[in-house]
């Protein structure tokens, strides 16, 4: 259970809190989400009510915990952080190079890109490279790239950064921070950049439990920041013949255990140009709140990542589809309250007139 202590308790109050937790038999620990003070009590409490936790002074409600991720369930819903960084309903879409390669081309790029109606520009600055020999970006220069075509296009930006160091470096930078599937578990990274203040999008670990997931994104709640953006981005399974396994089960599932925003990355997810049209239909279908997608003017010459890499055409045909089968599920949704991924065949006649070649 968790204990959200009143706002502007003293530490005289908060220690007053624990020691009438202690006369029930339990311990508590004092945490820190911001401005909220919360005491995480780690003793069973199901068959305690709680009316004996609420009574307490200095209180102000209780959380019951059933799951290890909490603060996961209890904040803002995706549609209104969604609106909140990208000033827009679900499914936004993320679109940018791999790495960002020189201003000029990344400039032309995200002009591409507003055009095609995406949300946000991505382009990695500080590249996690699994070869120290190949490009690891242009650093700096990069960040200044970004926030240079961002002030061209008014798309905000979405960025990387590998350690502690780069949040400072990079904040000025940069609207999202990005913490790659390689950091998902680097807890000190995850605690600053839920200190920074600014959004994050969370990618999962390629070979992390959705329980781990949700936890690595309590570590920057938990810290003050409600705008997490989780994204699932494949995992390493037995199969070779894609880069890794888009594991969208982890989307419908996160859908209902959790309210944070939960996007889709069928670039890394299949490492497949050929594959990313489909896997972002997929990925919408099942109740995923976006997408991140890398492009390419001419993807073949991207210096990283180039078999994944799809052109702003491609990517303005996956932004028209994604809104239309959001929209199908939408109208679906409204009609018969079931659950929204259960009946698009119904909601199709309906629905905007897409053409699924
Ligand atoms: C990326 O998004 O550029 C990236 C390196 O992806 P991931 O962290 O998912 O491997
Ligand atoms: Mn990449």
């Amino acid at each position: 259970m968790i204990l959200v202590l009143k706002a502007g308790l003293g530490d005289r109050q908060m220690s007053a809190v624990l020691d009438e937790l202690a006369q029930l038999g339990l311990h508590g620990q004092l945490l820190c989400s911001g401005e909220k003070r919360l005491i995480a009590i780690s003793e069973d409490t199901s068959t305690m009510a709680s009316h004996l936790f609420t009574r307490i002074d200095g209180v102000e409600r209780t959380i019951q915990v059933n799951s290890r991720h909490p603060l996961s369930k209890e904040g803002k819903t995706a549609a209104a952080s969604i609106d909140t960084v990208f000033g827009a309903a679900p499914p936004v879409v993320v679109a940018g190079p791999c790495s960002v390669e020189s201003e000029s081309s990344l400039l032309e790029l995200a002009a591409q890109i507003k055009n095609c109606g995406a949300n946000a520009l991505r382009g990695g600055a500080y590249k996690p490279r699994t070869s120290p020999y190949d490009f690891s970006g242009l650093g700096l220069d990069g960040l200044k790239f970004l926030a240079h075509a961002s002030s061209v296009t008014g798309l905000p930006v979405v960025s990387e950064v590998l350690s502690p160091e780069q949040i400072g470096e990079a904040y000025e930078y940069i609207d999202v921070f990005q913490i790659g599937a390689r950091n998902m578990y680097n807890y000190e990274l995850l605690r600053e950049v839920g200190r920074a203040g600014k959004p994050v999008l969370l990618k999962r670990a390629m070979s992390a439990t959705v329980d781990e997931f949700l936890q690595a994104a309590e570590y920057i709640l938990l810290e003050g920041n409600e705008l997490v953006f989780l994204c699932e981005r494949g995992i390493r399974t037995f199969e070779t013949r894609t880069r890794n396994t888009l594991d969208l089960n982890s989307v419908a599932l996160i859908k209902r255990i959790s309210s944070l925003p939960i996007l889709v990355d069928p670039s890394h997810g299949t490492g497949r140009s050929d594959l990313v049209r489909t896997m972002s239909r997929a990925a919408i279908a099942c109740g995923a709140d976006g997408l991140l997608i890398e492009t390419h003017a001419n993807p073949e010459k991207s210096i990283s990542d180039a078999d994944q890499a799809i052109t702003p055409d491609e990517l303005s045909s996956i932004i028209t589809e994604s809104r239309a089968i959001k929209a199908a599920l939408t109208l679906t949704r409204d009609r018969d309250r079931t659950p929204a991924t259960s009946c698009l065949s119904d909601a199709l006649p309906s629905a905007p007139v897409v053409t699924i070649p």
